[in-house]
């Protein structure tokens, strides 16, 4: 008895061994890293680039609206369970912070516009001058349209960085590389898939920027206006040569007075607006009021804060975008 148990001792912690590194090996196969995303477009950009490597959840989902969202209980234990939290900044998400607050969150947060160039609203093409994307946008405007002077001009003006980046292909380049730098920086084990996947997703981003561009070249200048629901293509205007103009403010609770709305009917007939558009994330009353008036065309719906559910033409950040370039290039055509 005596003489056979060091021999046993040692199968047992063979075994224990055994054991061990097959738990630890299992937990690492089927575990992957468990991520937030706060809204859909992210959470698109993230499953490209995490791959199988990650578990993405998305706080804002399709065809949700980011800008008057309430989280949720569910919300605050998905973020609990979470590693990395991936935002888009520029002040876009604000009930985030109360919600990581709440939800005990203590991992590592992505700002995924970090190193955009913000544009401001109201200004096309001028940027706030600012280029790290971070300090240049302050926290202290209230969403309050109230003493807004802009009126005559028929819509409202945004204080403050412009946060729909994402409509510039180029700063979905970006995006991509924060998202890829995030996940390497919160598991250096897939560093390097990390990497290669955002490389793959960037070169197609590229591509379709490419195609974008020639699109929207071959259009006449002065026809490339259109109208939409809320001032969320900035940065599509700007990266693509079109001008929008947006029906509500900035954001998609702010209800424009009767004389708002006679002053954008008057602009589109005098500029000879040739298309209106609904988004997927507000209501098309106010735009097919404005069609309606003018004898613009529907130009059909943009997709944009939000991606569409799956199976409808904006299932993916790729798909969504040129699905918008699409509708709005066939609409501005004479
Ligand atoms: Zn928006």
């Amino acid at each position: 008895m005596r003489s056979n148990s060091p021999a046993r001792r040692r199968a047992l912690l063979a075994m224990a061994g055994l054991c061990l590194s097959a738990i630890l090996g299992t937990a690492q196969a089927a575990e992957p890293l468990k991520v937030v995303a706060s809204f859909s477009i992210l959470g698109d950009i993230v499953r490209e680039v995490g791959g199988a490597d990650v578990s993405v959840t998305t706080l804002v989902g399709p065809d949700g609206d980011a800008h008057g969202y309430e989280p949720t209980p569910g919300d605050a234990r998905k973020l609990a369970e979470a590693r990395v939290l991936i935002v888009n900044g520029l002040d876009f998400e604000t009930w985030l912070p109360r919600l990581t607050k709440a939800s005990g969150f203590s991992g590592q947060t992505v700002t995924a516009s970090k190193g955009v160039k913000p544009r401001a609203f109201g200004s096309p093409g001028e940027g706030h001058g600012g280029t790290d994307g971070h300090d240049d946008h302050d926290h202290d405007h209230d969403h309050d349209h109230d003493h807004d002077d802009d009126h005559k001009q028929g819509h409202h003006h945004h204080h403050g960085a412009d946060p729909h980046a994402w409509q510039n292909l180029a700063n979905g380049v970006i995006y991509a590389r924060n998202v890829a730098d995030g996940l390497a920086a919160a598991d250096p084990a897939h560093a390097q898939a990390y990497r290669q996947r955002a490389d793959a997703y960037i070169a197609r981003l590229n591509a379709l920027d490419a195609s974008v561009r020639k699109a929207f070249d071959a259009i006449a200048a002065d026809r490339r206006k259109v109208v939409t629901s809320h001032d969320a293509f900035g940065y599509f205007g700007d990266a693509y040569g079109v001008t929008f103009i947006p029906a509500m403010g900035v954001s998609t609770d702010a209800e424009p007075s009767a004389r708002e709305v006679a002053a954008i009917i008057e602009q589109v007939r005098r500029e000879k607006v040739p298309a209106v558009f609904v988004e997927n994330i507000s209501s098309p009353k106010l735009v097919q009021q404005i069609a309606r008036e003018t004898g613009a065309k529907v130009g059909g719906t943009l997709y944009s804060d939000a991606l569409s559910k799956p199976g409808q033409p904006g299932a993916t950040y790729l798909e969504m975008f040129e699905w918008n370039a699409r509708q709005l290039a066939t609409a501005l055509q004479p």
